[in-house]
Protein backbone atom coordinates (compact mmCIF):
# COMPACT_ATOMS: atom_id res chain seq x y z
CA UNK A 1 0.00 0.00 0.00
CA UNK A 2 1.18 3.42 -0.76
CA UNK A 3 2.42 5.41 2.50
CA UNK A 4 0.01 8.65 1.61
CA UNK A 5 -2.60 5.91 1.91
CA UNK A 6 -1.97 4.39 4.76
CA UNK A 7 -1.49 7.69 6.39
CA UNK A 8 -4.98 9.32 5.45
CA UNK A 9 -6.09 5.58 7.38
CA UNK A 10 -4.24 6.93 10.35
CA UNK A 11 -5.50 10.20 9.99
CA UNK A 12 -9.02 8.93 9.61
CA UNK A 13 -8.98 6.49 12.41
CA UNK A 14 -6.65 7.44 14.91
CA UNK A 15 -3.30 5.53 15.58
CA UNK A 16 -2.13 2.94 16.50
CA UNK A 17 -4.19 0.80 14.01
CA UNK A 18 -3.55 -2.07 12.19
CA UNK A 19 -4.60 -2.07 8.22
CA UNK A 20 -4.74 -5.10 6.33
CA UNK A 21 -4.54 -5.05 2.14
CA UNK A 22 -7.45 -7.66 0.73
CA UNK A 23 -5.95 -7.21 -2.45
CA UNK A 24 -2.09 -8.42 -1.48
CA UNK A 25 -3.91 -11.81 0.91
CA UNK A 26 -6.08 -12.51 -2.08
CA UNK A 27 -2.56 -12.40 -4.43
CA UNK A 28 -0.65 -14.69 -1.65
CA UNK A 29 -3.67 -17.25 -1.76
CA UNK A 30 -3.90 -16.99 -6.03
CA UNK A 31 0.07 -17.29 -6.10
CA UNK A 32 -0.21 -20.80 -3.87
CA UNK A 33 -2.69 -22.29 -5.36
CA UNK A 34 -1.31 -21.62 -8.89
CA UNK A 35 1.77 -23.21 -7.70
CA UNK A 36 -0.14 -26.38 -7.35
CA UNK A 37 -2.55 -26.37 -9.96
CA UNK A 38 -1.83 -29.22 -11.18
CA UNK A 39 -2.98 -31.21 -7.91
CA UNK A 40 -6.52 -32.26 -8.77
CA UNK A 41 -7.77 -31.95 -4.91
CA UNK A 42 -5.81 -29.19 -3.37
CA UNK A 43 -7.07 -27.63 0.26
CA UNK A 44 -5.54 -24.48 1.72
CA UNK A 45 -6.60 -23.93 5.28
CA UNK A 46 -5.60 -20.28 6.76
CA UNK A 47 -3.92 -20.57 9.53
CA UNK A 48 -6.34 -18.85 12.29
CA UNK A 49 -3.95 -17.48 14.95
CA UNK A 50 -1.71 -15.54 12.59
CA UNK A 51 -4.59 -12.76 12.36
CA UNK A 52 -8.78 -14.18 13.87
CA UNK A 53 -10.55 -10.79 12.87
CA UNK A 54 -13.98 -11.73 11.91
CA UNK A 55 -14.02 -9.77 8.57
CA UNK A 56 -10.58 -11.16 7.37
CA UNK A 57 -11.76 -14.95 8.12
CA UNK A 58 -14.31 -14.12 5.89
CA UNK A 59 -12.48 -12.46 3.21
CA UNK A 60 -10.55 -16.35 3.70
CA UNK A 61 -14.06 -18.01 2.97
CA UNK A 62 -14.61 -15.84 0.10
CA UNK A 63 -11.36 -17.37 -1.46
CA UNK A 64 -11.75 -20.60 -1.30
CA UNK A 65 -10.00 -21.35 1.87
CA UNK A 66 -10.72 -23.61 4.53
CA UNK A 67 -9.32 -23.30 8.49
CA UNK A 68 -6.70 -24.24 10.61
CA UNK A 69 -7.53 -24.05 13.88
CA UNK A 70 -5.47 -24.70 17.32
CA UNK A 71 -8.60 -23.60 19.96
CA UNK A 72 -12.11 -24.23 20.66
CA UNK A 73 -12.09 -20.89 20.45
CA UNK A 74 -10.85 -20.00 17.33
CA UNK A 75 -13.31 -23.17 15.93
CA UNK A 76 -16.07 -21.05 16.87
CA UNK A 77 -15.08 -17.80 15.21
CA UNK A 78 -14.47 -19.59 12.49
CA UNK A 79 -18.18 -21.17 12.32
CA UNK A 80 -19.51 -17.98 13.30
CA UNK A 81 -17.52 -16.41 10.00
CA UNK A 82 -19.44 -18.73 8.30
CA UNK A 83 -17.27 -21.57 7.57
CA UNK A 84 -18.77 -24.90 7.56
CA UNK A 85 -17.73 -27.44 10.02
CA UNK A 86 -15.96 -29.85 7.30
CA UNK A 87 -13.68 -27.26 5.98
CA UNK A 88 -12.19 -26.55 9.52
CA UNK A 89 -9.18 -28.82 10.68
CA UNK A 90 -8.31 -28.29 14.46
CA UNK A 91 -5.02 -29.08 15.37
CA UNK A 92 -4.18 -28.68 18.84
CA UNK A 93 -1.39 -28.97 21.38
CA UNK A 94 -1.67 -29.88 24.77
CA UNK A 95 -4.92 -29.72 24.75
CA UNK A 96 -7.34 -31.50 27.23
CA UNK A 97 -9.39 -34.50 25.82
CA UNK A 98 -12.77 -32.88 26.97
CA UNK A 99 -11.99 -30.08 24.41
CA UNK A 100 -11.01 -32.10 21.66
CA UNK A 101 -14.56 -33.74 22.39
CA UNK A 102 -15.99 -30.91 22.20
CA UNK A 103 -14.50 -30.06 18.80
CA UNK A 104 -15.11 -33.25 17.36
CA UNK A 105 -18.98 -32.93 18.61
CA UNK A 106 -18.97 -30.06 15.81
CA UNK A 107 -17.84 -31.43 13.15
CA UNK A 108 -14.68 -30.37 12.91
CA UNK A 109 -11.51 -32.41 11.66
CA UNK A 110 -9.80 -33.36 14.45
CA UNK A 111 -5.69 -33.57 14.33
CA UNK A 112 -4.39 -35.32 17.39
CA UNK A 113 -1.12 -35.25 18.14
CA UNK A 114 -0.42 -37.52 21.48
CA UNK A 115 -0.41 -41.02 21.56
CA UNK A 116 -2.23 -41.23 24.75
CA UNK A 117 -5.25 -38.39 23.75
CA UNK A 118 -4.84 -40.91 20.33
CA UNK A 119 -5.65 -43.74 22.11
CA UNK A 120 -8.73 -42.52 24.90
CA UNK A 121 -10.13 -40.38 22.29
CA UNK A 122 -9.92 -43.88 19.76
CA UNK A 123 -11.44 -46.18 22.62
CA UNK A 124 -14.30 -43.52 22.66
CA UNK A 125 -15.06 -42.52 19.70
CA UNK A 126 -13.73 -45.19 17.03
CA UNK A 127 -16.55 -44.03 14.84
CA UNK A 128 -14.80 -40.40 14.51
CA UNK A 129 -12.37 -40.16 11.57
CA UNK A 130 -8.87 -38.69 12.80
CA UNK A 131 -5.76 -37.11 11.13
CA UNK A 132 -2.53 -37.60 13.02
CA UNK A 133 0.16 -35.45 13.62
CA UNK A 134 3.42 -36.89 12.51
CA UNK A 135 7.03 -35.38 13.91
CA UNK A 136 9.60 -36.53 10.74
CA UNK A 137 12.58 -34.89 13.01
CA UNK A 138 13.49 -32.61 10.68
CA UNK A 139 15.54 -29.47 11.81
CA UNK A 140 14.07 -26.63 9.88
CA UNK A 141 12.92 -23.19 10.85
CA UNK A 142 14.45 -19.64 11.28
CA UNK A 143 14.56 -19.68 14.95
CA UNK A 144 14.48 -22.35 18.03
CA UNK A 145 11.03 -21.24 19.10
CA UNK A 146 9.48 -22.04 16.09
CA UNK A 147 11.11 -25.08 14.75
CA UNK A 148 9.08 -27.76 15.87
CA UNK A 149 10.34 -30.83 14.05
CA UNK A 150 13.01 -31.88 16.32
CA UNK A 151 13.54 -34.76 18.29
CA UNK A 152 12.56 -33.23 21.43
CA UNK A 153 9.98 -31.12 20.29
CA UNK A 154 7.00 -31.04 21.91
CA UNK A 155 4.55 -31.34 19.04
CA UNK A 156 3.69 -34.42 17.11
CA UNK A 157 3.73 -38.15 17.46
CA UNK A 158 7.22 -39.21 16.66
CA UNK A 159 7.70 -41.39 13.18
CA UNK A 160 9.28 -44.06 15.56
CA UNK A 161 6.66 -44.49 17.38
CA UNK A 162 4.15 -45.79 14.30
CA UNK A 163 4.22 -49.33 15.31
CA UNK A 164 2.61 -47.92 18.48
CA UNK A 165 -0.01 -45.54 16.37
CA UNK A 166 -0.70 -48.62 14.42
CA UNK A 167 -1.30 -50.81 17.34
CA UNK A 168 -3.99 -48.23 18.89
CA UNK A 169 -5.75 -48.23 15.62
CA UNK A 170 -5.94 -51.87 15.64
CA UNK A 171 -7.20 -52.04 19.04
CA UNK A 172 -9.52 -49.51 19.13
CA UNK A 173 -10.92 -49.91 15.39
CA UNK A 174 -10.78 -45.93 15.21
CA UNK A 175 -10.32 -44.52 11.63
CA UNK A 176 -7.00 -42.47 10.30
CA UNK A 177 -8.16 -39.97 7.45
CA UNK A 178 -5.42 -37.73 7.46
CA UNK A 179 -1.52 -37.41 8.04
CA UNK A 180 0.14 -34.52 8.86
CA UNK A 181 2.88 -32.72 9.53
CA UNK A 182 3.68 -28.75 10.49
CA UNK A 183 8.43 -28.89 10.92
CA UNK A 184 8.13 -24.67 11.90
CA UNK A 185 7.98 -21.39 10.47
CA UNK A 186 10.60 -19.79 7.82
CA UNK A 187 11.47 -22.64 5.73
CA UNK A 188 14.45 -21.59 3.49
CA UNK A 189 15.64 -24.89 1.75
CA UNK A 190 12.94 -26.63 -0.35
CA UNK A 191 14.73 -29.88 -0.30
CA UNK A 192 14.52 -30.08 3.70
CA UNK A 193 10.83 -29.60 3.31
CA UNK A 194 10.48 -32.73 0.37
CA UNK A 195 13.01 -34.51 2.63
CA UNK A 196 10.11 -34.36 5.67
CA UNK A 197 7.50 -35.06 2.82
CA UNK A 198 9.00 -37.98 1.41
CA UNK A 199 9.03 -39.28 5.80
CA UNK A 200 5.43 -38.10 5.47
CA UNK A 201 4.64 -40.22 2.17
CA UNK A 202 6.03 -43.52 3.59
CA UNK A 203 4.16 -43.58 6.93
CA UNK A 204 1.01 -42.13 4.75
CA UNK A 205 1.54 -45.84 3.10
CA UNK A 206 0.82 -47.28 6.47
CA UNK A 207 -2.74 -46.06 6.68
CA UNK A 208 -5.63 -47.73 3.96
CA UNK A 209 -8.51 -44.74 4.87
CA UNK A 210 -6.42 -41.52 4.01
CA UNK A 211 -8.51 -38.41 2.25
CA UNK A 212 -5.59 -36.13 2.86
CA UNK A 213 -2.19 -35.41 3.45
CA UNK A 214 -1.33 -32.17 5.36
CA UNK A 215 2.00 -30.77 4.77
CA UNK A 216 1.62 -27.67 7.36
CA UNK A 217 3.30 -24.65 6.76
CA UNK A 218 6.56 -22.91 7.37
CA UNK A 219 6.52 -20.69 4.10
CA UNK A 220 8.92 -17.91 4.18
CA UNK A 221 8.41 -14.41 3.57
CA UNK A 222 10.59 -11.78 3.04
CA UNK A 223 10.65 -9.01 5.83
CA UNK A 224 13.37 -6.45 4.23
CA UNK A 225 14.46 -6.16 0.64
CA UNK A 226 17.07 -8.95 -0.57
CA UNK A 227 15.44 -11.23 2.13
CA UNK A 228 15.31 -14.98 0.78
CA UNK A 229 12.07 -16.21 0.98
CA UNK A 230 10.48 -19.88 -0.16
CA UNK A 231 10.25 -20.28 -4.15
CA UNK A 232 6.85 -21.48 -3.80
CA UNK A 233 6.37 -22.40 -7.47
CA UNK A 234 9.66 -24.47 -7.79
CA UNK A 235 8.17 -25.75 -4.42
CA UNK A 236 5.08 -26.41 -5.98
CA UNK A 237 6.62 -28.43 -8.95
CA UNK A 238 8.83 -30.90 -7.31
CA UNK A 239 6.19 -31.82 -4.45
CA UNK A 240 3.21 -31.62 -6.85
CA UNK A 241 5.42 -34.56 -9.17
CA UNK A 242 6.07 -36.67 -5.92
CA UNK A 243 2.11 -36.41 -4.88
CA UNK A 244 0.99 -37.16 -8.26
CA UNK A 245 3.50 -40.54 -7.45
CA UNK A 246 2.43 -41.37 -3.99
CA UNK A 247 -1.33 -41.14 -5.57
CA UNK A 248 -0.27 -43.55 -8.27
CA UNK A 249 1.12 -46.30 -5.75
CA UNK A 250 -1.91 -45.46 -3.01
CA UNK A 251 -4.32 -45.86 -5.90
CA UNK A 252 -6.49 -43.08 -6.12
CA UNK A 253 -6.46 -39.53 -6.04
CA UNK A 254 -6.33 -37.66 -2.57
CA UNK A 255 -6.40 -34.16 -0.97
CA UNK A 256 -2.99 -32.28 -0.69
CA UNK A 257 -3.76 -29.95 2.37
CA UNK A 258 -1.40 -26.73 3.43
CA UNK A 259 -1.87 -24.39 6.72
CA UNK A 260 0.20 -20.94 5.93
CA UNK A 261 -0.44 -18.28 8.42
CA UNK A 262 2.22 -15.71 7.47
CA UNK A 263 2.46 -16.47 4.16
CA UNK A 264 -0.99 -15.23 3.38
CA UNK A 265 -0.98 -12.74 5.33
CA UNK A 266 2.17 -11.30 7.06
CA UNK A 267 3.02 -8.51 3.95
CA UNK A 268 -0.93 -7.77 4.18
CA UNK A 269 -0.66 -6.24 7.34
CA UNK A 270 0.32 -2.19 8.52
CA UNK A 271 1.05 -1.09 11.57
CA UNK A 272 0.30 2.11 12.33
CA UNK A 273 1.86 4.07 15.48
CA UNK A 274 2.42 8.18 16.07
CA UNK A 275 6.07 9.54 17.47
CA UNK A 276 5.32 11.14 20.81
CA UNK A 277 8.68 12.03 21.47
CA UNK A 278 12.22 12.60 20.07
CA UNK A 279 14.60 11.90 22.76
CA UNK A 280 18.60 12.43 22.17
CA UNK A 281 21.27 10.95 24.53
CA UNK A 282 24.83 10.99 24.27
CA UNK A 283 24.61 8.05 21.61
CA UNK A 284 21.62 7.44 20.53
CA UNK A 285 18.48 9.29 18.74
CA UNK A 286 15.41 7.70 20.10
CA UNK A 287 11.85 7.80 18.23
CA UNK A 288 9.03 7.04 21.12
CA UNK A 289 5.76 5.71 19.50
CA UNK A 290 2.06 5.89 21.00
CA UNK A 291 2.78 1.57 21.33
CA UNK A 292 4.76 -1.07 23.15
CA UNK A 293 4.97 -4.70 22.93
CA UNK A 294 1.50 -4.19 24.16
CA UNK A 295 0.35 -3.95 20.42
CA UNK A 296 3.27 -5.69 18.40
CA UNK A 297 5.66 -8.20 20.71
CA UNK A 298 7.08 -9.86 17.73
CA UNK A 299 10.49 -7.87 18.13
CA UNK A 300 11.23 -8.56 21.72
CA UNK A 301 10.12 -12.10 21.72
CA UNK A 302 11.75 -13.15 18.46
CA UNK A 303 14.07 -10.42 17.49
CA UNK A 304 12.16 -10.20 14.32
CA UNK A 305 12.66 -7.34 12.22
CA UNK A 306 10.11 -4.91 10.95
CA UNK A 307 10.71 -2.44 8.26
CA UNK A 308 9.98 0.83 9.24
CA UNK A 309 9.02 3.78 7.08
CA UNK A 310 8.38 7.15 8.15
CA UNK A 311 4.91 7.64 6.02
CA UNK A 312 4.34 11.39 7.39
CA UNK A 313 8.08 11.94 5.62
CA UNK A 314 8.56 9.30 3.20
CA UNK A 315 11.36 11.20 0.89
CA UNK A 316 13.41 12.94 3.70
CA UNK A 317 16.53 12.52 4.34
CA UNK A 318 17.88 9.16 6.29
CA UNK A 319 18.96 9.08 10.01
CA UNK A 320 20.05 7.17 12.28
CA UNK A 321 16.93 5.87 15.09
CA UNK A 322 15.91 3.73 17.86
CA UNK A 323 12.31 3.06 18.00
CA UNK A 324 11.01 2.41 21.01
CA UNK A 325 7.67 2.21 22.68
CA UNK A 326 5.88 3.92 26.02
CA UNK A 327 5.61 0.72 28.10
CA UNK A 328 7.61 0.80 31.52
CA UNK A 329 9.50 -2.36 30.59
CA UNK A 330 12.56 -2.59 27.47
CA UNK A 331 10.26 -2.24 24.52
CA UNK A 332 12.83 -1.67 21.53
CA UNK A 333 10.77 -2.46 18.18
CA UNK A 334 14.44 -1.41 16.10
CA UNK A 335 17.91 -0.83 16.88
CA UNK A 336 20.40 1.89 14.81
CA UNK A 337 17.65 2.03 12.45
CA UNK A 338 17.87 4.13 8.99
CA UNK A 339 14.67 5.90 8.21
CA UNK A 340 13.62 9.38 7.06
CA UNK A 341 14.33 11.92 9.29
CA UNK A 342 11.26 11.75 12.04
CA UNK A 343 9.83 14.71 14.00
CA UNK A 344 7.41 14.44 16.82
CA UNK A 345 3.54 13.56 15.14
CA UNK A 346 5.05 11.83 12.40
CA UNK A 347 3.74 8.62 11.60
CA UNK A 348 5.58 5.34 11.29
CA UNK A 349 4.57 2.07 9.46
CA UNK A 350 5.99 -1.24 10.62
CA UNK A 351 5.84 -3.97 7.66
CA UNK A 352 4.93 -7.25 7.89
CA UNK A 353 2.29 -6.64 10.72
CA UNK A 354 -0.33 -8.80 8.93
CA UNK A 355 0.58 -12.32 10.88
CA UNK A 356 1.01 -12.74 14.60
CA UNK A 357 0.86 -9.21 15.64
CA UNK A 358 -2.67 -8.10 16.52
CA UNK A 359 -3.61 -11.60 17.41
CA UNK A 360 -0.90 -11.16 20.08
CA UNK A 361 -1.69 -8.18 21.67
CA UNK A 362 -2.53 -7.47 25.38
CA UNK A 363 -3.47 -4.48 27.45
CA UNK A 364 -0.45 -4.33 29.44
CA UNK A 365 -0.16 -0.95 30.90
CA UNK A 366 -3.91 -0.88 30.52
CA UNK A 367 -3.75 0.11 27.62
CA UNK A 368 -5.98 -0.49 24.82
CA UNK A 369 -5.88 -2.67 22.11
CA UNK A 370 -5.75 -0.51 18.42
CA UNK A 371 -8.20 -0.87 15.51
CA UNK A 372 -7.91 -2.81 13.12
CA UNK A 373 -8.59 -1.55 9.54
CA UNK A 374 -9.01 -3.91 6.21
CA UNK A 375 -8.23 -2.12 3.01
CA UNK A 376 -10.21 -3.43 0.24
CA UNK A 377 -11.41 -1.44 -3.28
CA UNK A 378 -9.74 1.40 -2.60
CA UNK A 379 -11.27 1.93 0.29
CA UNK A 380 -10.67 1.65 4.26
CA UNK A 381 -13.37 -0.52 6.18
CA UNK A 382 -13.32 -0.04 10.01
CA UNK A 383 -13.29 -3.93 11.05
CA UNK A 384 -12.50 -3.53 14.73
CA UNK A 385 -13.03 -0.40 16.99
CA UNK A 386 -10.49 0.95 19.07
CA UNK A 387 -11.04 -0.64 22.63
CA UNK A 388 -12.38 1.92 25.40
CA UNK A 389 -11.89 2.14 29.07
CA UNK A 390 -15.49 0.08 29.55
CA UNK A 391 -13.33 -2.72 28.17
CA UNK A 392 -10.50 -2.65 30.48
CA UNK A 393 -13.28 -3.43 33.41
CA UNK A 394 -15.18 -6.03 31.14
CA UNK A 395 -15.46 -8.94 33.96
CA UNK A 396 -13.28 -7.51 36.50
CA UNK A 397 -15.47 -8.14 39.58
CA UNK A 398 -15.32 -5.04 42.45
CA UNK A 399 -15.22 -5.92 45.86
CA UNK A 400 -14.06 -3.72 48.69
CA UNK A 401 -13.42 -4.54 52.25
CA UNK A 402 -14.73 -3.12 55.13
CA UNK A 403 -14.98 -3.76 58.66
CA UNK A 404 -13.01 -7.30 57.84
CA UNK A 405 -16.17 -7.24 55.70
CA UNK A 406 -16.02 -8.14 51.73
CA UNK A 407 -18.75 -6.35 50.02
CA UNK A 408 -19.82 -7.02 45.91
CA UNK A 409 -20.25 -3.78 44.51
C1 LIG B 1 1.01 -21.81 13.46
C2 LIG B 1 0.66 -22.95 12.66
C3 LIG B 1 0.59 -22.83 11.25
C4 LIG B 1 0.90 -21.56 10.50
O1 LIG B 1 2.27 -21.29 10.46
P1 LIG B 1 2.83 -20.07 9.58
O2 LIG B 1 4.28 -20.04 9.82
O3 LIG B 1 2.15 -18.81 10.07
O4 LIG B 1 2.46 -20.30 8.17
C5 LIG B 1 0.22 -23.96 10.55
N1 LIG B 1 -0.06 -25.13 11.17
C6 LIG B 1 -0.01 -25.27 12.52
C7 LIG B 1 -0.33 -26.57 13.14
C8 LIG B 1 0.37 -24.19 13.30
O5 LIG B 1 0.43 -24.35 14.63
Amino acid sequence: MKSETLLNVANEFGSPIYVYDAQKIEAQYKRLTAAFNKVKKLKINYAVKALSNISVLKFMNSLGAGLDTVSIQEVKLGLHAGFKAKDIIYTPNGVSLEEIEAVAKLGTQINIDNLSILEQFGSKHPEIPVCIRINPHVMAGGNTNISVGHIDSKFGISIHQIPHIIRIVENTGMHINGIHMHTGSDILDIDVFIYASEILFETAKNFKDLEFIDFGSGFKVPYKEGDIETNIEEFGEKLTTRFKTFCKNYGREITLAFEPGKFLVSEAGFFLAKVNAIKQTTSTVFAQIDSGFNHLIRPMLYGSQHEIENISNPKGKHRFYSIVGYICETDTFANNRRIAEIKEEDVLAFKNAGAYCFTMSSNYNSRYRPAEVLWYNEKAHLIRKRETFNDLLTNQVSIEIKNNETIVK
